[in-house]
Parts: structure tokens; sequence; C-alpha cells
């Protein structure tokens, strides 16, 4: 029988087909005007006048080349390398970074920089949902690595037996989708130990992938290290889709860690525009990267996400939701009452709220909001919430 889509993608839909589904039932919901939608980290207030009036400035052309193929902008990238030496303190260069459509565009970059077909890629679960699919089509193998249950720390344990001799990235994301928990020093210094050990033993260098679109979203002026400044072999990739609340205006990067050794972080920076482009990502938005020094500063109102988290969290813990107090990023994660995030999600959707089942993170008995939503759409909310939650023992 004639084959239509490649096994690959087809292991790439199926590992992302709960999530299109739930998005699909998403969408039918809003078409409700009094649907209040806790789903995806999406805006549901206009555009922050910072990101708007920093692209204003941009759009007149000022030579024939101002829409022309863009590769990385040299502005955008001396943008952000100053911006990681301040936030990291790693002395990061302009030839470090590669500017991509958002954090998508870099982790696939990265993804085919370091790893060749049938490489395996540790992940953390609950993690985000792409993960899967992504190393599927990149023609890669996922390999689950449990968090702690309790804490959502990283479990080293479980990272060292998802290892094996065919392992080439670990995956890590902090502030981490969906718990919002934020990794400490240490946990960084345990896991480079680890990963140095486990390089030796094979005899293969197992690069960490840093995912951090919410670097810059945290809570109560906790501490951000990133991992690569404990362990050599680290990229980084990022988003402005999170800080600016646009993830529709498709901007990002991927750097190397000035730590990587020399001669290899020479051969990456070489690779960084050819393989962008032979990936089909060698081409981010002219305007957004024009924007990076403006954009550099602005920032949603991490002070009003903090009053929302609160008002939520307070109201769903006094209520008897076991919840994970967020650290950082724009979610709140818990345990759904009753045990069922499924049964929990459908009794809330039938009251005109959603929120996002824990499956859609291999986690059953989860479930996921998103505190882009409004304060008033919180308010409004909450009876629903407690309510439902009462109805299912909280
Ligand atoms: N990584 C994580 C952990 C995310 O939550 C997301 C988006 O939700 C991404 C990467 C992709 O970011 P973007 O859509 O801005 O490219």
């Amino acid at each position: 029988m004639a084959m239509t889509i490649s096994d690959r993608a087809a292991r790439a839909r199926a590992a992302v087909d709960v999530v299109t589904a739930f998005f699909a039932q998403i969408q039918a919901a809003a078409g409700d005007p009094d649907a209040l939608d806790f789903t995806f980290g999406n805006p549901h207030e206009l555009a922050l006048p910072g990101l708007t009036s920093a692209m204003q400035a941009q759009i007149e052309p000022r030579s024939v080349e101002w829409y022309a193929y863009k590769t990385s902008e040299r502005l955008a990238q001396e943008t952000v390398a100053v911006g990681l030496r301040t936030d990291l303190g790693l002395d990061f260069e302009p030839e470090d970074i590669a500017m991509t459509q958002g954090a998508f565009g870099a982790l696939s970059l990265a993804f085919a920089l370091l790893a060749d077909a049938g490489d395996e890629v540790v992940i953390p679960v609950p993690g985000w949902f792409c993960y899967e699919p992504m190393l599927y089509a990149a023609d890669l193998v996922p390999m689950r690595a449990a968090l702690d249950p309790e804490t959502f720390d990283l479990d080293l344990d479980a990272i060292e037996n998802a290892i094996t001799p065919r392992t080439r990235i670990v995956v890590v994301n902090s502030p981490a989708n969906p718990t919002g928990r934020v990794y400490s020093e240490a946990t960084w210094r345990s896991l480079a130990d680890l990963l140095e050990s486990a390089s030796r033993r094979y005899g293969r260098r197992i690069w960490l992938v840093s995912d951090e679109p919410y670097r810059r979203i945290r809570f109560d002026g906790i501490d951000f290290v990133s991992p690569a400044a404990v362990y050599p072999w680290t990229v980084i990739d990022y988003s402005y889709g999170k800080v600016l609340l646009a993830p529709g205006q498709r901007l990002g990067y991927l750097a190397l860690s000035p730590l990587i050794p020399n001669a290899e972080r020479d051969e990456l920076r070489e690779a960084l525009f050819p393989i962008g482009l032979a990936i089909g990502w060698g081409f981010p938005d002219a305007v957004m990267q024009y924007s990076v020094p403006a954009l550099e500063s602005v920032s949603l109102d991490l002070d009003e996400l903090a009053r929302k988290r609160d008002r939520l969290f307070g109201a769903l813990d006094a209520a008897g939701v076991r919840l994970t107090r967020p650290e950082g990023t724009f979610y709140l994660w818990g345990e759904a009452p009753g045990g069922d995030a499924a049964a929990f999600c459908a009794a809330l959707a039938e009251r005109g709220v959603h929120v996002m089942p824990g499956t859609l993170f291999a986690q059953p008995h989860h479930f996921r909001m998103s505190l882009t939503a409004t304060m008033d759409m919180i308010d409004r909310a909450l009876p629903h919430l407690t309510d439902v939650a009462a109805s299912l023992g909280a």
C-alpha cells in the first residue's frame, strides 16, 4: 500500500494528537463570548503599548533591503549578547547568537545541530507538550525522565536511568512549564556532575539544551541561574513571545554558551546559519529583529501577574485544591480535585470555564491554568472552580 505521510510524521502526529484535539475543542468553545479561557498562554487584553510602538517605529522602510531576506541581524545579536551577559553573567558574543522564529525555531536548530537520526533526547515529564512531536519529526527518540512527583524538582535518578549510550541531549526547562518551578544552582551542579560522568562513561558528549522562554517571568525576586553557567556544553533557547505576551510575533534565539570549549564553539558558530537554512528556519522576521533593542526593556506587568497568581492560588488553596505555588512562568499547576483531570475539566467546561487537563503533559491527575487571563476572568471563574472542586471532593 502506498505510504502517504512518513513514519516519522505519523509518530510526530500521534504525539501531538492530544494537543491538537484539545485545541480544536477550545476553539469551538471560544466562540462563546462568556467563555472563560484559562488554557493556552495567550493574551486576553490588547498588546503591550511598548510592543506596538517598537514595531511601529520599524515598519517604514529605510532602504530597499528593509524587507529583504534577513538572517540574524547584527544589532539584534549584539543586543541579545549584552542582555545575556547581564542576565547570566557569562561572556556571550554576538557570534554565539542565532536569531530564530521563537523558541520553536531555536529548539529545532539545537536538535539539528547537535543530534543524529536515532539519537536519544531526555525530556522532563511533566514538560512542554511539543518536545516529543518535535523530536519525532527530527527523527530523534524522546526518553522521558519523570520529575519528583511532589515538588517537581529534577529527579537525578530518573535522568540517570533515562541515559543510555545513545543519549545526545538532555532538555531542561526553568522556569518550567507547566509546574512554574525555578531550579537552583545546586540542582544544576548535581546535574552537571551526572552529565559529565555519563559522557565519560559512554565516550560521547551529552549536551544540555536549556529551554528558557520564561527566564524573565519570575516572582518574588527569585534568583535565576542558567545551567549554561555550570555545565559548559549547554545551548540556550529563548522566545520573546512570553515576556511580551505576544506569542504570534515570532522571534527568539539560540545562544551558544561562551564556556563551550573553543574548537567546538567555533564549529557551532559557523554551523548556526547554514543549519538554520537547511531546516527552513534561516530567515527570522525582519521587523521583529529591528525592534529588539527597544523590546529588551518591554515586559508584561510582573506585579499584576503576581497579584493574579496570589488571588487564584490563595482561593483554590483555601478551597482544598493541592497546588504548586509558581515561582515563575504564567501557569498554575495543581492536582485535579477528585483525582481525574478529565472529569474536573469537563465539569468546569459545562460552566464555561476552560482549564487544561494534565493529560496534555502525560499527567492525568493534574490540571494547568494560564495566568494570562485577566483578574476579572479570575474573579468570575473562582465561584465555579471552588464549587466544582467541592463537588468532586476537594
Ligand atoms: N518551550 C516551552 C517550555 C514553552 O512553553 C513554549 C511555548 O509554549 C515554547 C518552548 C515555544 O515558545 P514559542 O512559541 O514562543 O516559540
